[in-house]
């Protein structure tokens, strides 16, 4: 049985005030009708991991943070590292969002080094990969995610790949209210398992979690996680309301 998940990407959003008043409405919810078989995962900004922390305590609401420096300390002004993250309550990061590999030239090489760390404190991963408008349209979805997982993952073990999780997240899809349909979503879900099959062995990709990120909102949530190989969401704008992330991730329940 694979892990369903649904988590919840705040990106650049909320203050440390905003952040404990939507969590504190999110546990109400979940307290008032518990997700059973779904695992749910808020990562704030770093600003408030340490508040969300504390509010999560007693909670079987996950903390995450969307990204971590690739070495492990040292004069590197801004940045924050895995150890950081961890010590703050972390138990997930965000790697390889688009828009970190977009806005800040974050390649496989960057990408695998963040994982390795990540790993190597304990962390978990929710790995992100997805063409652009133009990829697809050119056809070359496949030799993209082939790229982004044979390079992103290379030297990892049949064992680093129980604390990764895959989040399929079309660019295209990410924040233009344009969702994949679930017949696209389930065509690459089921391709990269195949593909992590094939790479990496031991059934690896028969046996991850793999999510869906674009546009998901309580209204499409339903059709996309009632896909075979789709185990959940990566939601970024609809998370940022306590009710919507809430119902999407009673979609999952239902699903
Ligand atoms: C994301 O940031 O991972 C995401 C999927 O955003 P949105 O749901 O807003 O498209």
């Amino acid at each position: 049985m694979r892990k369903k998940m649904i988590a919840g990407n705040w990106k650049m959003h909320k203050t440390n005030a905003e952040a404990v008043r939507l969590v504190t409405q999110l546990r109400r919810m979940l307290e008032k009708k518990p997700a059973r078989k779904t695992e749910v995962v808020v990562c704030p900004p770093f600003t408030a991991l340490v508040p969300v922390a504390e509010l999560l305590k007693g909670s079987k609401i996950q903390l995450g943070a969307q990204n971590i420096f690739w070495e492990e300390e040292g004069a590197f002004t801004g940045e924050v590292s895995a150890r950081m993250v961890k010590s703050a309550g972390a138990k997930y990061v965000i790697i390889g969002h688009s828009e970190r590999r977009r806005y800040f030239k974050e390649d496989e090489n960057i990408i695998n080094k963040k994982i390795r760390l990540a790993l190597k404190n304990k962390l978990r991963v929710i790995h992100c990969v997805g063409e652009t408008l133009e990829e697809r349209e050119h056809n070359l979805t496949q030799d993209i995610i082939i790229n982004q997982l044979e390079w992103g993952l290379k030297g990892f073990t049949a064992d680093d790949f129980k604390r990764i999780v895959i989040a399929y997240e079309p660019v295209w899809a990410i924040g233009t209210g344009k969702t994949a349909t679930p017949e696209q979503a389930q065509e690459v879900h089921a391709f990269i398992r195949e593909i992590l099959n094939t790479l990496y062995g031991s059934q690896v990709g028969t046996r991850i979690t793999i999510l869906y990120g674009g546009s998901v909102k309580p209204e499409n949530a339903a059709g996309l996680l009632s896909q075979p190989d789709v185990d959940g969401a990566l939601v970024g704008g609809a998370c940022l309301n306590a009710r919507s992330f809430f119902q999407i991730i009673q979609a999952s329940e239902g699903a």
